[in-house]
Parts: C-alpha cells; sequence; structure tokens
C-alpha cells in the first residue's frame, strides 16, 4: 500500500474542531497502524536521504514522527519544545497564532554549528510552526537542509512561508 493510499484511508477529518468552521486533519490512526506508519515515516524521510545528520520534531505530534525518522535514518533526534519546558539555556522563538501567540524553544548547545538539520512535523498549515522552527536552528548556526510534512492543507500560505524562510517543505500528501 502506498503512502497516499495509507493516509487517505486511515487519516481522520474532523470538521467544526478546535473551533467551528476549523477542519482537523487527525494523523492518529496513521501512527497507531504498524505498517501504514512506517510506509509513511519512509515517504516521509525519503527525499533527503544521506542529506541530514539530525532529526528535529516539533512538539508534540512531530516527536513521534522526528523519533522514527531519526531511528530509520541511524542519526540522532533532537526535540522541538513548547516554552519553558527545557532544563538549560534555550533560544527561543515567538510566533504569531489566530489567536495571540506561542514560543518555540532548543537547547542551546546540543547540536554543533554546521549541523545539517531535517525539520519535520505532521501537518503544514499556515507555516508559523516551522518557521519559527527554522529560525531557531539559524540561530544555532546548523542548517536546516530539509522540511518534512506528512500532510500539507491547501490554500495557506505554509509553503511560500518556508520556502520565503530558504527552504522548500516536501510533504508526503497535500
Ligand atoms: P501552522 O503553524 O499554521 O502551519 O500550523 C501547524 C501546526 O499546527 C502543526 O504543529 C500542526 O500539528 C498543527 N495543526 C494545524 N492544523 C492541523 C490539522 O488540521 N491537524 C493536525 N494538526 C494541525
Amino acid at each position: 500500500e502506498s503512502a497516499l493510499a495509507v493516509l487517505d484511508r486511515l487519516c481522520a477529518v474532523i470538521p467544526d474542531y478546535p473551533e467551528e468552521g476549523i477542519v482537523f486533519r487527525d494523523l492518529t490512526p496513521v501512527f497507531a497502524d504498524g505498517a501504514g506508519f512506517r510506509t509513511v515515516v519512509e515517504a516521509l524521510i525519503e527525499p533527503f536521504r544521506g542529506g541530514f545528520d539530525v532529526v528535529a520534531g516539533v512538539e508534540a505530534r512531530g516527536f513521534l514522527l522526528a523519533a522514527a525518522a531519526a531511528y530509520a535514518s541511524g542519526t540522532g533526534v533532537v526535540a522541538v519544545r513548547k516554552a519553558g519546558k527545557l532544563p538549560r539555556e534555550t533560544f527561543s522563538q515567538d510566533y504569531a497564532l489566530e489567536y495571540g501567540s506561542a514560543t518555540l524553544e532548543i537547547h542551546k548547545n546540543d547540536l554543533a554549528p554546521g549541523t545539517r538539520v531535517l525539520l519535520l512535523d505532521d501537518v503544514l498549515a499556515t507555516g508559523g510552526t516551522l518557521a519559527a522552527a527554522h529560525a531557531l536552528f539559524e540561530r544555532a548556526g546548523t542548517q536546516v537542509t530539509g522540511i518534512g510534512v506528512v500532510l500539507e492543507l491547501d490554500g495557506l500560505p505554509g509553503r511560500e512561508r518556508l520556502s520565503a524562510a530558504g527552504v522548500d517543505p516536501e510533504s508526503v500528501h497535500v
């Protein structure tokens, strides 16, 4: 079964969640399916093979993908966390949400300068989350050589935003 078929079969679509007018794509049934999860993780990392030294995932669903991708590639994994969770010195990046703002953080000294980072998340919507994560790794002196998502939502500026920041994202499914 192809990754596209897995996603068409198992991704749940929830209207009016978390609020009215939003159609939420829920990938947890994909993560819960052994063969499906492996197929989707393989498709997610395929475009980047050999081009990264470490995999980073954005809290929280990105952690699941990044850990699996790192294990499959024999690399380490880095957690891009929400504010206040990391115990040592951090780089911290604020970004805008539809209502209000949020903050992402990484530890300052976990990666050597020049490390090639593959940045992963489950869904690309407006691109604010991955743009903030990208900025963190730039500030750390590392190089984001790839950005991968399982699903890219149509009709939102995520792709343009990340391309403007210097990395064209790859998505398993649009
Ligand atoms: P963005 O910052 O607007 O691109 O939103 C992406 C972030 O919000 C990611 O971390 C996603 O996990 C989450 N997100 C946005 N829309 C959805 C959705 O439909 N399903 C699951 N996660 C979503």
